[in-house]
């Protein structure tokens, strides 16, 4: 069995139902069941204009934003979410690119709450670099429901993943 790169860190018992959910082929059906709800925002205008929104309502005093895409090549791991148990640092250009906000294309696809919550982890680096502790409790002010969110996002992206793999190999 491949390890499941979106929950590394994770405890064994989690895993290991989660493992259960996609033997049984009840992952993606309870996914879109909790997360019926599609969103609207297509194009990178609609994008800025989403983020934007959301900055005027929790993070007026932040920095300004710069530009707001759909980044095609953006990893999610890698260079978003980062891995549970990874020590937060500083990504070697985020001083540069903490005005400009990035967000994977598969988010123009996935239901709005995951929209929502990779917006708001992306607004909250305009003002923490780091996965600290600051860096959540601003998650979780613009977004009561970010740390179910985000467990729920790896799980939806560990769906896809999955998905994609040929049976059997
Ligand atoms: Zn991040």
């Amino acid at each position: 069995m491949e390890p499941l790169k979106y929950l590394v860190g994770y405890p064994e018992h989690v895993l290991a139902r989660v493992q259960a959910l996609i033997e049984q082929g009840r992952l993606g059906p309870m996914l879109a069941d909790k997360y019926a709800q599609p969103h609207a925002v297509r194009s990178d205008s609609q994008l800025y204009d989403y983020v934007q929104a959301l900055k005027d309502e929790h993070l007026r005093r932040a920095v300004p934003l710069g530009k707001v895409i759909y980044d095609s090549k953006l990893q999610v791991m890698k260079q978003a979410l980062g891995t549970h148990t990874a020590i937060s640092r500083v990504q070697g250009d985020r001083l540069k690119a903490s005005r400009e906000i990035r967000i994977a294309t598969v988010f123009r696809d996935a239901p709005a709450e995951f929209l929502r919550m990779i917006a708001v982890h992306e607004l909250a680096h305009l003002k923490e670099a780091e996965h600290n502790k600051a860096f959540y409790q601003l998650c979780t002010h613009m977004e009561p429901d970010y740390h179910q969110l985000e467990f729920d996002l790896r799980l939806y992206l560990t769906h896809l993943d999955v998905g994609h793999r040929v049976p059997g190999s």
